[in-house]
This record gives C-alpha cells, sequence and structure tokens, in this order.
C-alpha cells in the first residue's frame, strides 16, 4: 500500500496540509466531510514536483486515501500542471 507521505515530515509541509484541512475538510474521494489527511491529487511518483504544491492537495480521509491506493482518479487529467503540453 502506498503512502501519500513518502516520510516528508517538513514544517512547510505540516504547515500546508494544515491550510489544506483548514480551507475545507471534504474529502475529495467520497465527498463526504471529516476529512483527517491530504492526498496529492497527481502522485509525487508522476510530478515530484508537485510534492508541496497547495494546487495539488486535496482532503481526503485516510481510510479513502488508503483504499483508492495507487490508483488514479479519473480527474487527474483535468487537474492543472505546472507542464504546458
Ligand atoms: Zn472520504
Amino acid at each position: 500500500m502506498t503512502s501519500a507521505y513518502h516520510g516528508r515530515s517538513t514544517r512547510s509541509f505540516k504547515r500546508l496540509r494544515a491550510r489544506v484541512l483548514e480551507e475545507s475538510s471534504i474529502c475529495w474521494l467520497c465527498g463526504q466531510p471529516g476529512a483527517d489527511t491530504v492526498d496529492h491529487i497527481v502522485p509525487l511518483s508522476l510530478a515530484p514536483e508537485l510534492g508541496e504544491a497547495a494546487s495539488n492537495m486535496a482532503a481526503a480521509h485516510r481510510s479513502c486515501n488508503s483504499r483508492k491506493g495507487a490508483r488514479l482518479a479519473s480527474s487527474v487529467r483535468s487537474l492543472p500542471s505546472s507542464r504546458s503540453w
């Protein structure tokens, strides 16, 4: 099972995570409130440069996050990326 954190525990990441949860605690995976963690919308394996980008983070339940695993949500393709093709 893949963790969304990849061992990241920097101060800036913690602050970013807190900010994301403050703005919205609606889980982007199931649509219910009460998310307790944040997920990377585009996995770090695909876009490591977005690892600390707020635009790539969304609130998620820990359980939903682990259920998702490494699968990509179908909406990923329409999300903004730093690359312009
Ligand atoms: Zn959820």
